[in-house]
């Protein structure tokens, strides 16, 4: 008997449950006769959370998601929560601490399906991960200070909190095309310059891994500009924000973009980067895309099963071919449909 791979769902508000069972409609359909037994441990989180227990985040829900090797969410709070003691998004930020998440990994990824979507002309395909530092930086730096008379913040990292997201993102650069580019501003910043030190250590011991350096302002015009040149970019927190934000950007769609936040130990989390969208909550149209590949990112990183990740995203591949998509996308169809056509795809593929 193999063992059962522990799955944590945290399906979230609005159109979270119904992205969420699409996503794991598809891992049964992907998974099917392939070597690969899983468990579902389905717990509260969020806006959920605190109308059935009182607090966004409860003991037994950090407890299923410690007990587990993956952590999947959708997209929780809204307005329904707009005045309560204690916010739905109070619950990310303490489980991303609890489970000691340092570090953001999101894709942006242009195949040939999406290219008609993005703002920008692309003429290659477009396929790179930004790793984020996601605990320190100038967000969590001391001091900081505000009076009339001006302001402080403070960039401080520490030489171990570099080491540790680095390490996140030269194994993805070796699951991946083996190319690590390290954002940061060294040609003025004190912390910038202990980054490029520090990574450049780390590089040493990945020698087949290509390493390059950008400062950042160059970088946010060769995110437009030459997208297509890199495989993943790791950068700190604020860069990172950034970043992250003009990237999504360019593949023109909220809808289908996941991500990953990675410890040292314990599980990963997986989530498409947008929020619960009320606006569209009950009326079947969510794109489910984003979730999906929450799910395929799963395989690929947390159980190294990259095979049946990019059966999916083929199959998602075929789906926006086919203009099987959501309104978002310029379509007609409804979550359930696309789900439906996605996991067709699957079957005939396998
Ligand atoms: P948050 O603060 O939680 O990130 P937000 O205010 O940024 O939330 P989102 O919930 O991300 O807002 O939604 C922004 C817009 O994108 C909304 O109009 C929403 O309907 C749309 N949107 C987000 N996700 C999807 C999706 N999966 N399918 C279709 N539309 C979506
Ligand atoms: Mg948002």
């Amino acid at each position: 008997m193999m063992d059962k791979k522990k799955i944590a769902v945290l399906k979230g508000d609005y159109i979270g449950p119904e992205i969420m069972n699409a996503g794991l409609e598809v891992l049964k359909a992907a998974t099917e006769n392939q070597n690969f037994d899983y468990e579902i441990n389905s717990v509260p989180f969020g806006g959920e959370a605190i109308d059935s227990e009182g607090v966004p985040l409860p003991d037994r829900t950090l407890q299923a998601c410690k007990n587990s090797d993956a952590v999947l969410l959708s997209a929780i709070g809204g307005p329904k929560w707009d005045n309560a003691a204690k916010r739905p998004e109070a619950g990310l930020l303490e489980i991303r601490k609890k489970l000691n998440l340092f570090s953001n990994i999101r894709p942006t990824q242009i195949s040939e399906a999406m290219q008609d979507y993005s703002p920008i002309k692309i003429e290659h395909e477009v396929n790179f991960v930004i790793v984020r530092e996601l605990t320190s930086g100038i967000y969590f730096g001391t001091p900081r200070t505000k009076s009339a008379a001006g302001a402080v913040d403070t960039m401080s990292y520490s030489t171990g909190e570099i080491e540790r997201v680095a390490k996140v993102a030269f194994d993805m650069a070796m699951r991946r095309n083996k190319h690590v580019t390290l954002v940061d501003k060294a040609n003025v910043l004190a912390t910038s310059k202990l980054w490029r030190e520090v990574v450049g250590r780390i590089a040493d011991s990945y020698l087949k891994v290509e390493f390059d350096c950008s400062y950042v302002d160059a970088m946010a015009m060769k995110v437009i500009s030459e997208p297509e040149k890199f495989d993943v970019i790791l950068t700190e927190n604020l860069f990172g924000d950034i970043l992250s934000d003009e990237a999504a950007e360019i593949t023109g769609s909220l809808g289908t973009i996941p991500s990953m936040s990675v410890g040292e130990n314990g599980p990963a989390l997986y989530e498409p980067i947008h929020g619960s969208a009320p606006d569209i909550a009950g009326l079947g149209i969510a794109n489910p895309i984003s979730m999906i590949k929450s799910v395929a990112m799963m395989l690929e990183n947390s159980f190294d099963r990259g095979d049946l990740a990019t059966r999916i995203n083929n199959a998602i591949e075929v789906a926006i071919n086919k203009k099987v998509v959501t309104p978002d996308l310029g379509g007609k169809s409804t979550t359930t449909e696309v789900t439906s056509e996605i996991i067709n795809n699957i079957r005939e593929s396998s």
